[in-house]
């Protein structure tokens, strides 16, 4: 066994309520763990009130747990700019209410074992929202994102994160077609900026679920 191993399936429970106590340590308010997506998706709907505002950024995870669906059913009013309507002058807007929304409810690329979310983004909106936000903001992050340090973390988020998001989006990069990154200078590069938060930010109230079953990217 390497120094770092994936847990077995028997040892993901103990991994996720591990990380929860090392995830308040570092400021989180709340961090809970659910082995399964159906437990997770109702947490977030615990988490997040009834009628309020709630911004979902550029996240396979939060769609694959149909919350969007699901906080609208109980009266949210949600943002989200994956919506084939928007058009080039509007996009922008909804992108400022996404991240002015009560809420921002959103995954991460990856988060390391000392509590290090690790993102990286194409048009910077989704790590702006994660940084500095009028709301408060859950993140839900499937343990199979879970890695051993921020090298670590920042390899899975151009190996295995972006080029299905790439492909996603219909772009054309060296990692669509080779499944791994080569630090290309394409123009349709979407690792554009890197963030990694160590700390919750100052002022901000932020919550973590975690999740024992696989979602997104
Ligand atoms: S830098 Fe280029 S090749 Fe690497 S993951 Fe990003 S888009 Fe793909």
């Amino acid at each position: 066994m390497t120094a770092f191993e994936k847990p077995a399936i028997e040892t993901r429970d103990a991994l996720g309520k591990k990380l929860c106590a090392t995830l308040v340590s570092v400021g989180y308010k709340t961090a809970r763990y659910a082995a399964a997506a159906e437990e997770a998706a109702k947490l977030a709907l615990e988490t997040v009130p009834d009628g309020c505002t709630v911004g979902v950024p550029g996240t396979v995870t939060i769609r694959e747990l149909g919350l969007m669906e699901k906080f609208a059913a109980k009266g949210c009013t949600v943002y989200h700019h994956w919506d084939p309507a928007l058009t080039p002058e509007t996009r922008g807007a909804r992108l400022a209410a996404e991240n002015s929304a009560d809420w921002f409810v959103t995954s991460s690329n990856a988060l390391t074992f000392d509590g290090k979310m690790v993102n990286i983004d194409g048009t910077g909106n989704r790590v702006a929202g994660m940084s500095w936000g009028l709301g408060k903001i859950l993140f839900i992050v499937s343990l199979n994102k879970v890695e051993r340090d921020v090298d670590s973390a920042i390899k899975r988020a151009r190996d295995r994160a972006t080029p299905p998001n790439v492909l996603r989006i219909g772009g054309e990069t060296p990692c669509a077609k080779l499944g791994y990154c080569v630090d290309c200078n394409s123009p349709d590069r979407i690792c554009r900026v890197l963030t990694i938060i160590e700390r919750v930010p100052l002022g901000r109230e932020a919550h973590v679920i975690l999740v024992g079953e696989p979602l997104g990217y």
